[in-house]
């Protein structure tokens, strides 16, 4: 767990004691308590009809130029299914709607300066449409089961899952 970055309380601007426990934002003047939890995210492994593995290489930070699976973070009151369609038509330009559950794994997303503890719920598919990548996407590559670019993944727990996916399929 690292260190928290909030210094004052969002409620009356009182000086915050660190505790022990960094998830927890608890005021001693105003009884402000807030709980940091993890943040939801989605993502999908694309299998082509080479049973080849769809990567993504991330174009802006964190984990700029490092390899991951087209996904993203929920929006408020968004379910994952539909975050997932979302984020597969922003960032591959295509409709998917069968897709299947893999598993779930944490990471942690360093931005500017505040950690975000991640769990992400993976999903499975098959892509036979062509890519219009979009602007959050540097390039897309297909990948063999022997090939995948784990050496310069963004997010160890995830790839740990997607590895365990494919090596067990
Ligand atoms: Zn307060």
């Amino acid at each position: 767990m690292s260190k928290s970055i909030f210094k004052y309380c969002p409620s009356c601007g009182y000086r915050l004691i660190t505790g022990k426990d960094v998830r927890l934002i608890s005021c001693n003047k105003c009884a402000f308590h807030f709980y940091i939890s993890p943040a939801p995210t989605v993502a999908i492994l694309l299998k082509n009809i080479n049973n080849e593995y769809l990567f993504v290489k991330r174009k802006f930070q964190p984990k700029k130029g490092y390899w991951d699976l087209p996904g993203g973070f929920l929006d408020y009151r968004e379910t994952y299914e539909k975050a997932l369609k979302r984020e597969v038509r922003e960032e591959l330009g295509i409709t998917i709607s069968v897709f299947n559950y893999i598993g779930s794994a944490t990471d942690v997303y360093d931005y500017k300066g505040i950690s975000y503890y991640t769990i992400v719920a993976v999903y499975g598919g098959f892509i036979e449409q062509k890519i219009i990548p979009a602007d959050d996407v540097e390039t897309f590559l297909f990948f063999t089961e022997k090939n995948i670019p784990e050496n310069k993944f963004a997010f160890p727990g995830l790839l740990s899952l997607v590895k365990k996916y494919i090596l067990t399929t």
